[in-house]
């Protein structure tokens, strides 16, 4: 064992109902799976649009895997950058309406690389307290001056960004917050931005394929387009493949070219998942009944839970979180569901502040009303 007080740290981590363990997956992502030999009714994916294991995506892996092989080979700057991730960054940029895109492994390597690229020790960032811990982590790898702001809190924003002295200054916020499914008011901290002359990373993970006509995310949902605003997005949730991307101008896709350590420094995703990637932003385009079919899920959800027992979190996105407070409550509850084969995760501290431990709910195209019902009555039975 390297350090002789491991066990005491489980065992205080067990003690307050905070050991996580991991479940096996043995089917495709979907509504229906099978975990550890029992098949399950689930509601913990991101896989928004129940696009994870299309039929059309299988085969365009397959198409890609005969065409570019399984692995990269080298980063993108050597020579893993194929003709499927260059085409994939201008059908991102094309579908977003903005100049360019530069695609990422993950979600969490782009945010680290963005703000690491962008900032150092004499800028600011800016952030929501319910950010993302990519996010958060960017900014300390940044070494920027890190303020927090309350939850959606304009006013406190304001003040804070009023008393930051920085050469740049850099709002960071997820579009979509993750465990709680409410939305950045992108409009008011667009005006902020202007007026205090900060820029505006928005962190579009569960937006992306999910808001907006088109599925355009949180920039469609609030028709709003600024040269002041960075746009991140993963591929890996709505889209149902993998990484992820950022977009903006030219000049700023060129600086993190040259700059972006997680960029560099790092092997190119498969490009086979490009050529999936490819498919699956079509399928934004010819299935939008699955955006539609979402809509009526969340409307549904939220007219048959019986509100005198719970209560949802304010959202209108695909993540419905049941406020429960207790880590030991929360648990208890998902087990109950569980043992009548119904999967609701419980999230705890420290992914959600301490007291607010929830079971979030996340809802997708691929789910049924009926599905959606089965969940409604099991915990409308709870006691
Ligand atoms: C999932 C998520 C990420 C990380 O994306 P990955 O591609 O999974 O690394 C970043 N930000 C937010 C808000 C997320 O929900």
């Amino acid at each position: 064992m390297p350090f002789p007080d491991l066990p005491d740290d489980l065992n205080a981590l067990a003690a307050q109902g905070l050991l996580r363990s991991r479940r096996i997956l043995e089917s495709a992502q979907g509504a229906h799976i099978t975990v550890d030999g029992c098949d399950y009714l689930a509601f913990c994916s991101n896989d928004y649009l129940g696009l994870a294991a299309h039929p059309v995506l299988i085969e365009a892996a397959c198409r890609g895997a005969g065409q570019y092989g399984v692995g990269a080979g080298a980063s993108h700057l050597i020579v893993g950058h194929s003709e499927a991730h260059h085409q994939l960054e201008l059908a991102l940029a094309a579908f977003l309406e903005l100049p360019r895109t530069l695609l990422f492994s993950t979600g969490y390597m782009a945010n680290l690389g963005v703000v690491s690229a962008l900032l150092g020790r004499n800028d600011v960032v800016l952030a929501d307290k319910l950010n993302h811990a990519s996010l958060n982590d960017a900014a300390l790898i940044s070494r920027a001056r890190f303020l927090r702001y309350t939850h959606l809190d304009l006013a406190h924003l304001e003040q804070t960004l009023a008393g930051a002295k920085g050469r740049r200054k850099l709002v960071v916020t997820d579009a979509v917050f993750s465990m709680d499914g409410d939305l950045a008011p992108v409009p008011e901290l667009l005006a902020l931005c202007e007026r205090y002359d900060a820029y505006l990373l928005l962190d579009d993970a569960h937006g992306f394929g999910v808001l907006g006509t088109h599925g355009r995310g949180i920039l469609e949902h609030f028709n709003v387009q600024s040269p002041r605003i960075i746009y991140m997005a993963t591929l890996g949730k709505a889209a149902g493949v993998f990484g992820a991307f950022v977009a903006g101008g030219d000049e700023l896709i060129q600086t993190l070219i040259q700059g972006a350590r997680t960029y560099i420094y790092t092997t190119a995703f498969p490009p086979l998942l490009a050529t999936v990637l490819l498919a699956s932003l079509h399928l934004f385009r010819e299935e939008g009944w699955r955006r539609a079919q979402l809509r009526e899920l969340i409307a549904y959800l939220k007219e048959h839970l019986k509100t005198e027992r719970w209560q949802l979190m304010p959202s209108d996105t695909p993540i419905q979180p049941l406020l429960i407070g207790s880590n030991q409550e929360a648990v208890r509850i998902a087990e109950a569901l569980r043992l009548q084969g119904i999967l609701v995760p419980a999230i705890r501290p420290p992914t959600v502040p301490k007291g607010q431990a929830r079971l979030r709910i996340s809802l997708s195209a691929a789910h049924s009303k009926d599905d959606v019902r089965r969940l409604c009555d099991a915990l409308n039975a709870q006691a």
